[in-house]
């Protein structure tokens, strides 16, 4: 028998009546040159990524409590990848072929953790892994054409635009990432890659509304709720 079993954890596919069910989120960090300036890193590195894990979604956005232990909750836009289709040392050239779908979603970061983290040389987890730190979007199925073709994405922070962006402007592109990850690790179906954030970060306070957008998906709307008790 299966001990502390808990509910899977799964996306919508939109125009259907399925749902992937979520493996692993990967996700891409300083991918954007006007975000990697912002943060006064180096543009020329090589890609490299952390997780989150299934846990931390937020399907479908709505009420999102601010997270416990920070004083500096930023928001980031981001493409995410939903794979459909394992591969280990996938060539840039196949990688369009294994995603399944895209959908947008928001990497929730604890700036102020991420800074100590940084400065300490530890992992990112206390900064990015929290419960409720990915909401995330339905997806939509796509083929490999579409799955990798330019998409703007915004976020607007009380109506105000915040971020806007071209995933064209990928410093490394959804098919370098995929090759990327695949040398690391099997990808699977069911994993998401979150591919990287446009210019723009900022705070997020409660009481806060936040609409994320990738274009030709739904919007995803976040309204930040004060701390749980
Ligand atoms: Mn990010």
């Amino acid at each position: 028998m299966v001990l502390f079993d808990r509910p899977p954890v799964t996306l919508p596919v939109i125009g259907t009546g399925d749902a992937v069910l979520v493996r692993r989120v990967y996700c891409i960090g300083r991918n954007y040159v006007d975000h990697v300036r912002e943060m006064n890193n180096d543009e020329r590195e090589p890609p490299f990524y952390f997780m989150k894990p299934a846990d931390a979604l937020v399907v479908g956005g709505g009420a999102v409590a601010y997270p416990a232990a920070t004083q500096d909750l930023h928001h980031e836009v981001e493409l995410a990848l939903i794979i459909g289709e394992a591969g280990s040392n996938v060539p840039e050239s196949h990688a369009p072929e294994l995603i399944f779908g895209i959908t947008v979603a928001i990497d929730f970061t604890r700036r102020d953790r991420q800074a100590e983290a940084k400065k300490m040389g530890r992992p990112w987890e206390p900064a990015k892994a929290f419960d409720g730190s990915c909401p995330i979007g339905s997806v939509l199925p796509v083929d490999a054409a579409a799955a990798v073709m330019p998409r703007g994405l915004t976020l607007t922070l009380n109506g105000d635009t915040r971020q806007s962006g071209s995933s064209g402007d990928m410093i490394w592109s959804s098919a370098e990432i995929i090759a990327h990850i695949s040398r690391l690790n099997r990808l699977e179906p069911g994993d998401v890659i979150l591919t990287g954030t446009p210019a723009g970060v900022g705070a997020v306070v409660p009481g806060d509304r936040l609409i994320a957008t990738v274009e030709g998906v739904p919007p995803l709307s976040v309204e930040c709720q004060p701390p749980a008790p």
